[in-house]
């Protein structure tokens, strides 16, 4: 059952015309669980009350799969009003974005030139920039992106994804950049041709990569909300002598917020991933699709006026 949930919302995240209407008629349906406003006004409230509890932020403005360059061009602006906004009011955050949303889809031009936007603006105002993983069609487009960008520039990280075979290869590449790299399970729906299609080999690869990227001496950051990746990134820096501030741990806004603050209060960095903007329908349908018990929460949003 849980499986046939998990394809009918990564079915949904993908619907051109519900996220249109999503976006039109408003933020319900439980988004605000998952998603910090429609605003920069409303992420910097959030970013701050984080802040305070001892969390770091990385923040993300939604949107995905654009087709129409002004749009691009519109989120690469509202992206680097972000960046400043975190450097006016001495936020603790960073960025994430998806190429998609920089014209990944309309041409290697237009991306690369709003990266190159986005990318200065993080140098002028200090904030590290996540490109975030998408689907795997996308992959080498987007890693590929990613060493042009990180010849150029310091402050870029990217995200990589156990569930996909190639990715303990692209960790391997990627090595000679020294890189911060996210390593996360996968949010997409891909075939067995390229993506683990059994959950204990997507962990068992996560562990690996894990590993791998810190023996490798570099930055780690676990994007999981799983106790046994957890536990075993806890118990791999003791056994190895990895200084905490070598990796981190981070979640989703709105998830498992105990556990957060448990981990902060265990002497551990944690990241908090906050999204924020209207585009918020393909965003919150994966988040069920990883957890069909958060139906739950959309239920009492939908009854909720
Ligand atoms: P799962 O495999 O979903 O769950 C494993 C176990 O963890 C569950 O059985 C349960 O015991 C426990 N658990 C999980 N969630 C909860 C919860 N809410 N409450 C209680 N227990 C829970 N994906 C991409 O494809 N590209 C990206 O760029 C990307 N960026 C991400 C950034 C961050 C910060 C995070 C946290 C995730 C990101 N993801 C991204 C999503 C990721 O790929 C997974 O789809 C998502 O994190 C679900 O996998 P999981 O490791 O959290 O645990």
């Amino acid at each position: 059952m849980e499986k046939v949930l998990r394809q009918f919302f990564l079915f949904l995240s993908n619907n051109k015309l519900l996220t249109a209407l999503a976006k039109r008629y408003g933020f319900r349906f439980g988004a605000s669980r998952f998603v910090a406003g429609t605003n920069i006004g409303h992420a910097a409230e959030k970013i701050r009350k984080l802040n305070q509890k001892g969390m770091s932020v990385t923040l993300d403005h939604l949107g995905e799969y654009v087709t129409d360059k002004e749009e691009a061009i519109e989120r690469t602006k509202e992206t680097i009003k972000s960046i400043k906004v975190i450097d006016k009011l001495n936020l603790d955050s960073q960025v994430s974005v998806k190429m998609t949303s920089m014209g990944l889809d309309i041409s290697d031009d237009l991306v690369l030139n709003n990266m190159r936007r986005i990318l200065d603006a993080g140098k002028e105002h200090n904030v590290l920039v996540t490109i975030d993983m998408e689907d795997y069609e996308r992959c080498e487009k987007t890693v590929t992106i990613f060493e042009t960008l990180k010849e150029e520039y310091d402050l870029l990280s990217t995200v990589l994804q156990s569930y996909l075979y190639r990715t303990e290869e692209d960790l391997q590449r990627l090595n000679k950049y020294s890189p911060n790299i996210r390593l996360v399970k996968g949010a997409y729906k891909e075939s067995a041709e390229v993506a683990y299609p059994e959950k204990k080999d997507v962990d068992e690869n996560l562990k690996k990569l894990i590993a791998l990227h810190l023996d490798n001496g570099n930055f780690t950051a676990l994007g999981s909300h799983d106790d046994a990746m957890i536990e075993f990134t806890k118990q791999y820096v003791k056994e190895n002598n990895i200084p905490t501030d070598q990796f981190e741990f981070q979640m989703l806004y709105g998830m498992r917020n105990e556990l957060k603050e448990a981990l902060v209060e265990q002497g551990y960095n944690v990241r908090v991933y906050v999204p924020y903007g209207r585009d918020w329908f393909g965003y919150n349908m994966r988040r069920l699709a990883e957890r069909p018990a958060n139906v739950l929460f959309v239920l009492r949003g939908v009854f909720k006026k």
